[in-house]
Formats: structure tokens, C-alpha cells, sequence
């Protein structure tokens, strides 16, 4: 099947067709999984789940970037935040999230300079505007967004800037696949990959699931059509026993990724072990500076003891982002917990599974 404009790609009757050939395709009970936010709304937003034979599950896994920042990193933003001439800016999407105590939308209605950007460029601007302050840009998101980081660093440095600093929670999301199969926890037929992180890194990263685990991988697009052909894309693998990393997104994904952008996130950017809301520490899963950039390391410049982390209690947004449970069977699910009073970042991120089962319900 073939598509070329976006109405195409969201054609009712061509998704019919799809449906028709996934139940062909569908042989046994299996459990697939997106690791994308952008996969989950779009899932809920056109119904996916709807259009699928009962043997076929989705489960939404660890790819918010929100969501799987934990509440320690966020204390530790809040606490940064809090520090003497301090300007702290990230992403709208991180202001609601709750740490252990406060979000940064409630540090900032009590004093906090905290402002919400819309790109790491924006930060270095606020720096370049404001030197008499420190501005610290809190860094959150995957392989998508960290070679923008990078280059925000790059012009500061060339600015002159020593005002700019990056709190980097960064992470890479093949080993955060690799921790979910390694767990054993959820079984998983097959990965929908996520589109725009494999715009950076290409298809290779995922080879090792398909080798090594044996768990067949289809880099997705974004539209209704993209994911149902990538679910067909999978079921096929799975019904022939093959187990490969294949592209279904091919007009926004070379098998290659985007070198330069990788060239420009290594160059900045090294790996380091990182922890994950739900998952704990993931080895080479984040992202932090290297030593040549240490003086643009707001951990490095600014010694903050933030208070001792604890959990909101009763949320189980790490079940949720390990696809263990699915949002309904948190017992605070739309009772406490609501997109209007949110207890957990599952709910409060537009890309948060709790916010999607919450907005468009168990059929979508
Ligand atoms: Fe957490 Fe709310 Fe989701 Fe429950 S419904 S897991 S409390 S975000």
C-alpha cells in the first residue's frame, strides 16, 4: 500500500483493508509495543486499538520523556532552581510534573525564575539577554532532541557565554528495550519503534533486539496507516518466524540516521548510566557532558542537596511505563488522578499513557 499525503495516510477505508489483513495476519495471542509518546497519542487519537482482532495487545512503553524522568531529577531542577540568581527554563511539558514535593510550576508561584521555553536556542537567548543571572537549562527528552542541545551549547560556547549551563537527565532509548526484555517481566512479541528518535539513530540500534532477543522490530511512522501497517509489518515477521529490524517509516528513516546529528550529539555528549522512572538505573542509557564542556555542567557548577526523594504514594506510573499494568488498573486511575489533578507524569504529559486512556478510553 502506498501513501503519499497526510489525508492518505489517515484514509478510513484504507485502515479497513489494514484491519482485514492484520486479522489475516494474526495467528496467536502476542503483546507488541510502542516505545514512543507520539505512537501512544497517535494510537489513542485514531482509534487504533479499535481496529485490532482481540489476539493482538498494544502495550505503551517507556517513550515519554517526561514521564520517565524521575522525581530525584526533578527535586534536583527544583533545588537548582532555588539557588541565588538562578534562572532555571525547560519545556512546558516538565512544569506539571510532580517531584517529591513540588513541581516546578509550584517552585516558580513561590519565587522561583523558572521559564518554559520552546527550544534549547530560546535558553541560550535568555542567557545571552540576562548575563547578570545564571541560566541553567533543564534537558529533558531522548535521541530526538539532544543533537538541538548540542548545538545550543556549540553557539553559547561561541557567544562567550559563562552564564549558560545544561542540566542534562538525557536518555537513550535501545537500552531502555534492551532493560524490558532483560527483566523478563512483560512479554514482548514485538517492538513498534519510535519514529523520530530513529530519524538520529537509524535502524542499527535496534538490531541486537532483533538478534540477540530474537524480538522483530518495525520502525513506525506517526499517522493511523503508518502504525496499523507497522503492526501488519510485525505480525508478518512473527508469522514467518523472522525476526528483523525493518523500516516502515521509510520516507522520514534511513537505515543509516542522520550521521551529522549524531556527529553533533557525540561531540557534546557522552554515555553514562542513568535512572529511569519505573525501570531504575539503565547502564549507558543517558546522556551527560563531556569533560571538555564541563564548565557548561550545572552539576558541576552548582552543589544542590536537594531533600530525600520519596514516591507519590499509591501511583503506579512505573507499572504503567514497564507495560505491567495498563492505566485503568491503578486503583487512583480517574478518581484521584485526573488530567486536572494529576498524581503522576503518566498523567500530566500529553504523551502520558494515564492521559491518553483518560482523554480517548479503553476502545481507542
Ligand atoms: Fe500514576 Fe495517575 Fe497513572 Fe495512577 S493513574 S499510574 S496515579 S499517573
Amino acid at each position: 500500500m502506498t501513501m503519499r499525503y497526510v489525508q492518505e495516510f489517515r484514509d478510513g477505508a484504507a485502515a479497513q483493508v489494514l484491519a482485514h489483513r492484520i486479522e489475516r495476519a494474526s495467528s496467536r495471542p502476542v503483546n507488541l509495543m510502542e516505545v514512543c509518546g507520539t505512537h501512544t497519542v497517535s494510537i489513542f487519537r485514531h482509534g487504533v486499538r479499535g481496529l485490532l482482532p482481540p489476539p493482538v495487545n498494544l502495550l505503551s512503553g517507556p517513550g515519554c520523556p517526561v514521564c520517565v524522568t524521575t522525581n530525584a531529577d526533578i527535586d534536583k531542577a527544583i533545588a537548582l532552581a532555588g539557588q541565588n540568581g538562578v534562572t532555571l527554563a525547560t519545556f512546558g511539558d516538565m512544569m506539571k510534573v510532580p517531584g517529591s514535593y513540588q513541581s516546578l510550576q509550584q517552585a516558580k508561584a513561590d519565587g522561583a525564575d523558572v521559564r518554559v521555553v520552546y527550544s534549547a536556542r530560546d535558553s541560550v537567548r535568555l542567557a545571552r539577554d540576562n548575563s547578570q543571572r545564571s541560566l541553567i537549562f533543564f534537558a529533558v527528552g531522548f535521541e530526538t532532541t539532544a543533537p538541538t542541545i548540542a548545538a545550543a551549547l556549540l553557539e553559547a560556547e561561541q557567544l562567550g557565554l559563562t552564564n549558560f549551563y545544561i542540566f542534562s537527565v538525557h536518555k537513550l532509548v535501545p537500552p531502555a528495550m534492551i532493560a524490558l526484555l532483560e527483566s523478563r517481566e512483560v512479554r514482548i512479541d514485538g517492538f513498534i519503534c519510535p519514529g523520530h528518535v530513529s530519524v538520529v539513530i537509524g535502524s542499527q540500534p535496534y538490531e541486537p533486539i532483533a538478534r540477540r532477543y530474537g524480538v522483530p522490530c518495525v520502525i513506525s511512522g506517526f499517522e493511523p496507516l503508518d502504525v496499523l501497517q507497522g503492526i501488519e509489518m510485525l505480525l508478518r515477521q512473527i508469522g514467518e518466524g523472522r525476526s528483523e529490524v525493518e523500516i516502515q517509516y521509510s520516507r522520514g528513516v534511513r537505515p543509516e540516521g542522520n550521521p551529522l546529528a549524531r556527529e553533533l550529539m557525540y561531540r557534546v555528549f557522552e554515555e553514562r548510566d542513568a535512572d529511569w522512572r519505573g525501570l531504575g538505573c539503565i547502564p549507558g542509557s543517558g546522556l551527560k557532558l563531556r569533560p571538555q564542556y564541563r564548565a557548561f555542567d550545572a552539576e558541576e557548577a552548582f552543589a544542590v542537596k536537594p531533600p530525600p526523594t520519596k514516591e507519590h504514594r499509591g501511583c503506579l506510573c512505573g507499572d504503567v511505563l514497564r507495560g505491567v499494568i495498563t492505566p485503568p488498573q491503578c486503583p487512583l486511575f480517574a478518581k484521584a488522578c485526573t488530567p486536572e489533578k494529576p498524581i503522576g507524569p503518566c498523567m500530566v504529559s500529553s504523551e502520558g499513557t494515564c492521559a491518553g486512556w483518560y482523554q480517548y478510553g479503553s476502545s481507542s
